[in-house]
């Protein structure tokens, strides 16, 4: 068995070495999660309901725990890896409600009674990426769960430590033995023969354009079930007439978050020309202001990048002739810094076309509504997005024209457990979160029952 270093981000030590799991691990896995599965889909709704609060209820006690665990292994502010690991306990919540609500319908039809149910799937693959390890796990395995499924789950092989404990926490919490694994390994290994195999009803996968197309082409060959959650170049777009003060305030949090690791990052600015040297000035000293440093400490509002390889990649967007505007700051010595980096590149440059993934953000200027629509849907991705106006048919006729999942008006944010998440065009496929995803998980199964007619009664 091989096995990885995990490595702390910020201070480039190893932090422990994690078994890999091999081809045969995962059939013998997927062999015990199909066993439990079948125990758990005949469980009562109410009893099913119950095992995920609980669930819920463990991982709310330990909150600081799987938090400090995030900083370590990912570099995430300890303020954001709290909200992740407390998102995880709402999702779980949010899900434990399905069991006791998966109801089928009941349709009227001639000869007898019509009825659908909600069947799970059986064994479920959830494949994450390293930058959001908790959260990004949930939205699989919570409605998964929920929907009556096992699932396992392969976390990033730089971030998966946060996955593990959580596998630990279900066990602690009372679900049953093999209902939910983790396995952490190769994508090429663990991710392949997940989607390879058989048993494994259904892929949720995470990450990359590229990776994801590979995984979809690989489960047509089953006819397998995806859910894709890909990449993203999503647009801020700053009209003439919004408050243009809070607009620049709020620019960097909106690609900076997670340093810019983040699929949803509006790491395009888009600003009409008649107001883009004034949003430049307001926006310097907002860019100079995130605090960047020790992602421990309170108060830090961006770490570090995950690895050296992603700084490297990172730091190719910004060569020594890149057009840059102005930066922030970032700590020097040990650790994968990189400061938050302001770029104004031409509108086909591979800065201002291709996710960077990073802190670093293009502004463009735009000349009027249709441009502005024009330029955002200017790429293959579309996921999420930002309008500044106050204008309110505007923000509705922008809202409409862009073709993206997530859009937010006067604010930059993009996910609530309660609403559905996803992207368009090559930025996914299907819909996580949100009062629908358990039925993703399902096959609808249709019954009819003859009824004879009644008898007649002389
Ligand atoms: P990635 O390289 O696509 O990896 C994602 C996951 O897939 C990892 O667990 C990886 O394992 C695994 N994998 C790699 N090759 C595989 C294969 N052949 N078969 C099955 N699984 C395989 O992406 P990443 O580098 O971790 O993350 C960055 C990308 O993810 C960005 O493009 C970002 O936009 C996207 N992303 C999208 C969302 C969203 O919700 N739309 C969210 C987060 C990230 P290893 O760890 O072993 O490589
Ligand atoms: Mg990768």
């Amino acid at each position: 068995m091989t096995s990885c270093d995990v490595i702390n981000p910020a201070t480039e030590e190893l932090l422990r070495t994690v078994e890999l799991t091999d081809v045969a691990g995962v059939d013998a896995a997927v062999a015990r999660a199909r066993a439990a599965q079948r125990v758990w889909a005949r469980r009562a709704p109410a009893e099913r309901a119950a095992a995920l609060r609980a669930f819920a209820a463990v991982v709310d006690a330990h909150i600081e725990e799987l938090a400090a665990l995030e900083v370590a292994n990912s570099g995430h502010p300890i303020g954001s890896a709290r909200w992740e690991a407390g998102h995880v306990r709402d999702v779980l919540q949010f899900y434990a409600a399905t069991p006791e609500r998966l109801s089928g319908k009941q349709i009227p039809v001639a000869g007898g009674w019509d009825v659908t149910f909600n069947e799970p799937l059986g064994v479920v693959g959830v494949i994450t990426p390293w930058n959001f390890p908790m959260p990004i796990a949930a939205w699989g395995f919570a409605p998964a769960l929920a929907a009556g499924n096992a699932v396992l789950v392969k976390p990033a092989e730089w971030t998966p430590l946060t996955s593990m404990l959580l596998g630990e926490l279900a066990v602690a919490a009372g679900l049953p033995a093999d209902l939910f694994q983790v396995l952490p390994g190769k994508g090429s290994v663990v991710g392949q023969r997940f989607v390879e195999h058989p048993d494994v009803r259904k892929i949720v996968f995470t990450g990359s354009t590229e990776v994801g197309t590979a995984v979809m082409a690989g489960a047509a060959a089953q006819v397998k079930r995806v859910t894709l959650e890909l990449g993203g170049k999503s647009a801020n777009i700053v009209f003439d007439d919004c408050d243009l003060e809070r607009a620049a305030a709020t620019a960097p949090y909106g690609v900076f978050d997670n340093a810019g690791q983040d699929c949803c990052a509006r790491s395009r600015i888009l600003v009409q020309r008649n107001v883009y040297e004034r949003f430049m000035e307001l926006l310097e000293p907002a860019v100079k202001g995130v605090v960047v440093g020790d992602p421990g400490i309170d108060g830090t509002e961006m770490g570090p990048l995950v690895s050296r390889a992603h700084r490297n990649s990172v730091a190719s967007y910004v060569p020594d002739d890149a057009p840059v505007a102005f930066r922030g700051q970032a700590p020097t010595g040990p650790g994968f810094w990189f400061p938050p980096t302001v770029l104004t590149p031409q509108r086909g440059d591979r800065a201002a076309t291709e996710e960077i993934f990073g802190p670093v953000v293009a502004v463009l200027p735009f000349e009027d509504e249709a441009d502005a629509i024009a330029l955002a849907n200017a790429t293959e991705y579309g996921l999420s997005g930002s309008i500044w106006t106050d204008n309110l048919s505007r923000a509705l006729r922008v809202s409409r024209a862009v073709e993206a999942g997530n859009l937010s008006v006067n604010s930059h944010s993009s996910v609530r457990y309660n609403t559905p998440f996803g992207g368009f065009k090559q930025s996914g496929l299907g819909r996580e979160l949100g009062p629908d995803a358990p039925l993703s998980f399902t096959e609808t199964k249709n019954v009819f029952i003859a009824v004879p007619a009644e008898e007649e009664t002389p």
